[in-house]
């Protein structure tokens, strides 16, 4: 039987679930908020055409609006200045939006600390455990954060001092964009970068070193808990926005079970 008649039939049987990443896309979906003096992205918006109605008696469509950074979405390179010029969102090869994924689960932590920071030496902690990261795969981080997404005010965490959500050290951003071999890092959070990550040196390490890198992102993830720590099989699916620096997406998990 061919690879992909095996597949197919898996996944009738059950063999092989499908997980969904992505979180439900609404007016109610979180954003991430920037200091004012900043742009803002927009949240998603519906504009009803018609519904089964005068302006269109036998059909219902609607026009939307969104940030390409808003719910699940994709980072493609040159959403940063460091990958300025590399790679848009339509030019990220699609043989790359179907890779495998390491798993590390750092919810515990991140109940203890909402400011939570993986290090390098956790990763080799878990490389040691369960073998390398996977060449040309993702790193997803799990922190529990999907638990808050339904609330714009739990999920960005902000006070005061700013937004307080669990992410990476710069020294651990470094590595996994110059010495990892994944080709990025999926979050539940609202971006790759801790909500404190505007006070690191450098500020936003995950961005400035994963885009520089030719690198992507993947944030907003959900059902992370539903995986294993290595074997799922990624399935992410930007749209292919011409020039475009990132965009909402369907991110799918192929697990293998039993
Ligand atoms: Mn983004």
């Amino acid at each position: 039987m061919s690879i992909l008649s095996s597949f197919a039939e898996a996944l009738t049987t059950g063999r092989v679930e499908v997980v969904d990443l992505t979180a439900p896309l609404s007016s109610e979906t979180p954003v991430i908020q920037l200091p004012p003096q900043f742009a803002q992205t927009a949240r998603f918006e519906l504009e009803e055409l018609s519904r089964y109605d005068d302006r269109g008696p036998a059909w219902y469509w609607n026009n939307f609006r969104t940030g390409e950074h808003t719910g699940t979405h994709f980072d493609a390179p040159n959403h940063w200045v460091t990958g300025q010029d590399g790679e848009d969102v339509a030019s990220v090869p699609p043989q790359r939006l179907i890779a495998p994924a390491a798993v590390l689960d750092f919810s515990a932590q991140a109940a203890e600390d909402p400011d939570f920071l993986l290090e390098v030496e956790h990763i080799q902690d878990w490389e040691a455990t369960h073998g390398p990261l996977p060449e040309g795969g993702w790193l997803l981080y799990r922190t529990g954060w999907d638990a808050r997404s339904t609330s714009q005010q739990e999920f960005v965490n902000a006070d005061d001092t700013g937004p307080h959500t669990p992410g990476l050290s710069p020294a651990c951003a470094r590595w996994l964009a110059e010495k990892s071999t994944v080709i990025g890092l999926g979050v539940e959070t609202v971006g790759t970068d801790a909500g404190a990550a505007h006070s690191f040196d450098p500020p936003f390490p995950c961005h400035a070193g994963l885009m520089g890198s030719g690198k992507y992102g993947l944030t907003q993830l959900q059902n992370l808990a539903q995986l294993p720590p290595t074997g799922a099989l990624i399935v992410a699916a930007p749209l292919p926005i011409v020039s475009g620096s990132g965009s909402p997406s369907r991110v799918l998990a192929l697990v293998e079970r039993g």
